[in-house]
């Protein structure tokens, strides 16, 4: 059925329906102009008639075309020149929207990657306050903490939670969503800025309010790079303040705290302040097995991976999930490249050798203080992990757990796990035991000396 047939059989139906003053009134001189999936325009002569019409018939004539369609539509009232014009800025709009991307209820429109949800999120100690306020937040967004600030270091998951924030949103309600970088924003705003020299800008200021005020939900991820662009952080403060006024979420990241963004100015760090701050911290040892674990199912991968295997690569990548997750990728293209069906220990070693030692915090990590004191006193690492307690073993493990304290920042529970899963309070005794007997003791500290240059 094209417009035309349909126009005319809702006018004969209508006909039916209404007095014959009210139909040669209201609907004689009217046309149908547009007709798609959910919207119908109707072209009216005066606006009384736009008025009468949406007020007093709008519910027969909704009823017609369905009867007429079997669908039901957004029925809009327009004088001719409404239409002409409303088409034509339609048109450009479209072009333009094509241009800057309006965020859309879409995970490409929003700018987000599908593949970050909450179901592959993994929890532990160090990111569940982070993970559970951002659930809390996506299940109710503009309501619970506004803005959520997500601050951590580099690889920790932020941008991971933020935008399993935006896809949840987006699978769960009808909301606009907007994921951008600090750099994408500075980059929208200075294309703004260079359209302004060209004094061609109208649209395009427009188009970028559009872009950032006209949404339900602003993620905005490394804002720490605003601190470099002082003039479109004005533009970001007046944004801010537009959705925050309208009750709007705004979900920020940083590498560090609000207080701590000195670049930053006073005013946009005291807003940061005004919801909720959460901080992820590096992932602790079970956290970091477990990712490898879920991550190694999660990769439809044939080989098993030893626990022995699980548990180095899990010390060599202390510091971030970022690092591990591209040991695990490596440790697995090594297995399938030498066709080895088991990961092993000695595979991962073989694997990772020379990519992490460069990495600062392998310097003085404790596998390699376990090595170098194993080495000096020419007994063996597992000697030093084991249970025994001759003296010949006992003292250089002594010596070892105090430089994994003393040169790396690893907390006492684990160092006690990296030698044979000890207690803390043994890794205490030892570190006072070797600290106090230094003080006495010339040799003993020359030995520490040497090993300590063994270890730069
Ligand atoms: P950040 O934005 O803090 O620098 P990302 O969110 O980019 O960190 O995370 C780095 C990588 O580690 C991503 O591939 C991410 O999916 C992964 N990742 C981080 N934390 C987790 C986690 N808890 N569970 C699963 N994957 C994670
Ligand atoms: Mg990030």
């Amino acid at each position: 059925m094209n417009i035309e047939s349909i126009w005319t059989r809702f006018l004969n139906d209508i006909k039916r329906r209404v007095s014959s003053l009210s139909f040669n009134t209201w609907f004689k001189d009217s046309r149908l102009a547009l007709l798609n999936e959910e919207h119908v325009i109707i072209i009216v002569p005066t606006i009384a008639h736009k008025k009468h019409l949406a007020e007093s018939y709008i519910d027969i004539i909704s009823e017609i075309f369905n009867e007429i369609t079997g669908t039901n539509f957004n029925i809009e009232f327009l004088l001719e020149n409404e239409f002409i014009k409303n088409n034509t800025v339609e048109k450009v709009k479209e072009e333009k929207e094509e241009e800057i991307g309006v965020p859309f209820n879409s995970p490409e429109k929003a700018n987000l990657n599908p593949d970050y949800t909450f179901e592959n999120f993994i929890v532990g100690e160090s990111n569940r306050f982070a993970q559970a306020t951002a659930l809390a937040v996506a299940e109710n967004p503009g309501k619970m903490y506004n803005p959520l600030f997500i601050y951590g270091n580099s690889g920790l998951g932020k941008t991971h939670l933020m935008q399993s924030i935006g896809n949840y949103i987006i699978q769960n309600t009808n909301k606009r969503v907007l994921y951008v970088t600090s750099d994408q924003f500075i980059n929208d705003f200075l294309g703004l800025n260079k359209r302004d020299k060209e004094g061609t800008n109208f649209d395009y200021v427009d188009l970028f309010k559009d872009k950032y005020r006209n949404i339900d939900v602003l993620i905005i991820d490394d804002i720490q790079f605003l601190g470099n662009a002082p003039k479109t952080q004005n533009e970001f403060f007046h944004t801010f303040n537009t959705l925050y006024d309208d009750k709007k979420q705004i979900i920020i990241s940083s590498d560090s705290s609000p207080d701590d963004l000195k670049h930053l100015e006073d005013r946009l760090r005291t807003r940061f302040n005004w919801g909720l701050k959460v901080n992820i911290f590096p992932p602790d040892n079970e956290l970091r097995k477990e990712i490898l674990r879920k991550k190694m199912a999660n990769m439809d991968f044939s080989s098993h991976m030893s626990e022995d295997a699980i548990e180095y690569i899990a010390n060599m990548c202390h510091s971030d999930v970022r690092s591990l997750e591209g040991a695990l990728t490596r440790v697995c293209a090594y297995s399938t490249i030498f066709f080895e069906e088991e990961i092993t220990l000695d595979l991962a070693i073989e694997a990772l050798k020379g990519t992490i030692t460069s990495s600062t915090n392998f310097k003085n990590d404790i596998q390699k203080i376990q090595r170098v004191v194993a080495e000096y006193y020419n007994v063996s690492v597992d000697d030093l992990k084991s249970k025994k307690r001759v003296a010949t073993i006992a003292f250089p493990r002594q010596i070892a757990i105090y430089l994994s304290r003393n040169l790396t920042d690893e907390s006492f529970p684990r160092i006690g796990m990296e030698f044979g899963g000890r207690d803390h309070s043994t890794v205490i005794h030892s570190c006072d035991k070797i600290a106090n007997e230094i003080k006495s003791n010339k040799q003993l500290e020359k030995i520490i000396e040497e090993i300590k240059k063994k270890l730069e």
